[in-house]
């Protein structure tokens, strides 16, 4: 059986992901498109032979899309999550789950009524397989339990609507899910430090910015944010633990050497950097929905990146450290 799948949003990512699931993931065909640029729209459904409909509403209820990909921007996320847990189909819903934490909460409260795990967030890192190397070493106690993380998410240039929020919201919510999922263990305080401005950060927009964490078990993490970086797309992090470090991996690629330099490509984007882990994780997806379920990152945790975001953006805006308060995790999501 080919799963047939409807997919919102046809700007970067979205695109990106119709082009995958065409090309690269097996058992799965893009059959339908939308976004609110119907222009745009109409030519990728032309492109991949799929059905453009006016609406995300109408998309969700169509007969022949068994699921969803939300690749939209993020402030339609939580309608579109919502109608289709109403519809009863299973949706893969780009980050954040939503743009606060009371929407978050909406969508576990529905997926818990539905009784069905629907709901999967594109926290498409947990895939990658150097974080995936660093969990396996931390899970086998090669380096003692870790005591700090340093973590860099560098961006070359911020997107034309990007807000100061949005570097947390938007992008460090990575790094808040993945490390939440590398160390097994929630937040208890958050505290963003704004060190002097880039000044080619335009708007307003502070750039960067060190978001530091606090794991319940007293691990300190600190993130650096720097989206008007220039030089390219570079993601970091390191582990110290008690008895040794790990680094994540850079992907391989070939080293140069010429006039007199030794140098290696820096990758200029999210798509090229992760594009193993995102063909990962759509390939599981399909996988999953088609034995009737979801595998990957859960409503729960896009509920919990939520609230850490917020946590985030209340200590910038006081600059205070802010006490986390994680809910109890429902049996529904237990792991
Ligand atoms: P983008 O290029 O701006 O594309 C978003 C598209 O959604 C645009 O065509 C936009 O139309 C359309 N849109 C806006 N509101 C809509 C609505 N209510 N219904 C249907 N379509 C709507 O942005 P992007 O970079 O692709 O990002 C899309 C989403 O993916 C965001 O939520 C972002 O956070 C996420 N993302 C995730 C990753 C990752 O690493 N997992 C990477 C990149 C992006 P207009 O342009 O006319 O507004």
């Amino acid at each position: 059986m080919t799963l047939h799948v409807g997919v919102i949003g046809t700007g970067a990512i979205g695109e990106d992901h119709i082009r995958r699931l065409t090309t690269v993931i097996t058992g799965a065909k893009v059959v339908a498109v939308s976004d609110i640029n119907m222009d745009h729209a109409k030519k990728i459904a032309e492109k991949y032979e799929a059905t453009c409909y006016a609406t995300g509403e109408e998309l969700i209820e169509a007969p022949e899309v068994d699921a969803i990909v939300v690749a939209s921007w993020d402030p339609s996320h939580a309608h579109y999550v919502l109608l289709a847990i109403k519809f009863r189909k299973f949706v893969l819903c780009e980050k954040p789950l939503a743009t606060s934490a009371e929407d978050c909460k909406k969508i576990v409260d529905a997926e818990i009524a539905a009784q069905k795990h629907l709901v999967q967030v594109g926290f498409m890192r947990r895939f990658d397989r150097g974080y995936q190397q660093l969990k396996t070493i931390i899970e086998n106690g090669k380096i003692g339990d870790p005591l700090m993380l340093h973590c860099v998410h560098r961006n070359p240039i911020p997107g034309p609507k990007h807000t100061t929020e949005m570097s947390i919201k938007n992008s460090v919510i990575h790094e808040i899910d993945v490390l939440r999922w590398l160390l097994g263990e929630d937040y208890k305080t958050a505290q963003v430090l704004l060190p002097k401005s880039s000044r080619l950060a335009e708007n307003g927009l502070r750039d960067p910015q060190i978001v530091l964490l606090e794991t319940q078990s007293g691990v300190r993490i600190d993130i650096e944010s720097f989206v008007n970086c220039q030089y390219g797309y570079d993601v970091q992090c390191e582990v110290v633990g008690e008895t040794g470090t790990i680094r994540l991996p850079d992907p391989a690629t070939a080293i140069m050497r010429s006039q007199g330099a030794r140098s290696y490509e820096i990758f200029s984007d999210w798509s090229d950097r992760f594009i193993e882990a995102y063909d990962i994780e759509f390939q599981q997806w399909v996988d999953a929905v088609k034995q009737d379920t979801v595998k990957g990152p859960t409503a729960w945790d896009g509920y919990v990146a939520c609230i850490t975001a917020d946590a985030c953006t209340e200590a910038r805006e006081k600059g205070t450290i802010v006490p986390i308060t994680m809910p109890t995790c429902p049996d529904f999501y237990a792991k």
